[in-house]
């Protein structure tokens, strides 16, 4: 699907990493309204032009909803916090990695995956519109695609977090990264205490969407 993209490019707001939105299939920013109205209307064009059905439609929207979602991710994370060799690879190539366990395609060919330390907190945003790593997360929940959210990250991302429920040392420093058409960043969360003994399976019931998107933490073990 290809886009007009007049934007302007020039979009260094000096966080983290340069930015460069893509040109071929990438959203421009635009009203929400519209979007959906050009998604609707291009549907409704593919559909009678028989090109595809509306079932086909919901079908790819279905797959992305359940079958594809944040349990992706927490595979990912799992593995990382389980395998140190794993982990090495995901963050030298998270592309190369993550496809390792079978996830990548569409929105997300270029993968980084960005690591949560004690002084070190990662959080992901699309400034401009809602890039989201689809393969590892899904969709993206409303809330990262609103207005507030996408500027008030960058601005005071202390503030943000906190009404997450996040609440971060003042010493720990906090990394937002700006995802675009190219690149999709992963957060992997910290391994929270008292899981040493608990095996892949287990971790990953413990990542949850918003500890990958860097508005949460991992889960605590429950206590036995
Ligand atoms: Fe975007």
């Amino acid at each position: 699907m290809s886009h007009d993209h007049d934007h302007d490019h020039d979009h260094d707001h000096g966080h983290g990493h340069g930015h460069d939105h893509g040109h071929d299939d990438h959203h421009r920013p635009r009203p929400v309204s519209a979007i959906e109205l050009r998604t609707q209307a291009l549907e409704a064009l593919l559909v009678a032009k028989g090109l595809v059905s509306t079932d086909a439609v919901d079908a790819v929207i279905d797959y992305y909803a359940t079958d594809v979602g944040p349990q992706n991710g927490a595979r990912v994370i799992a593995r990382a916090w389980s395998d140190p060799a794993y982990r090495r690879r995901l963050f030298a190539d998270g592309s190369r990695a993550i496809a390792e366990l079978g996830f990548g395609g569409e929105e997300g060919h270029t993968m980084v995956a960005c690591e949560n330390t004690p002084s070190v907190h990662n959080v992901i945003v699309c400034t401009l519109c809602s890039c989201y790593p689809w393969p590892v997360l899904g969709l993206p929940p409303s809330w990262y695609k609103s207005l507030p959210y996408r500027a008030r990250v960058v601005t005071e991302p202390r503030a943000v977090l906190s009404e997450f429920g996040l609440e971060l040392a003042d010493d720990v420093e906090i990394r937002v990264w700006d995802s675009t058409a190219e690149v999709r960043y992963l957060v992997v969360p910290m391994r929270p205490a008292g899981t040493e003994a608990m095996d892949e399976d287990a971790l990953a019931t413990l990542v949850t969407r918003d500890s990958m998107i860097g508005t949460g933490r991992a889960l605590a073990p429950a206590a036995t």
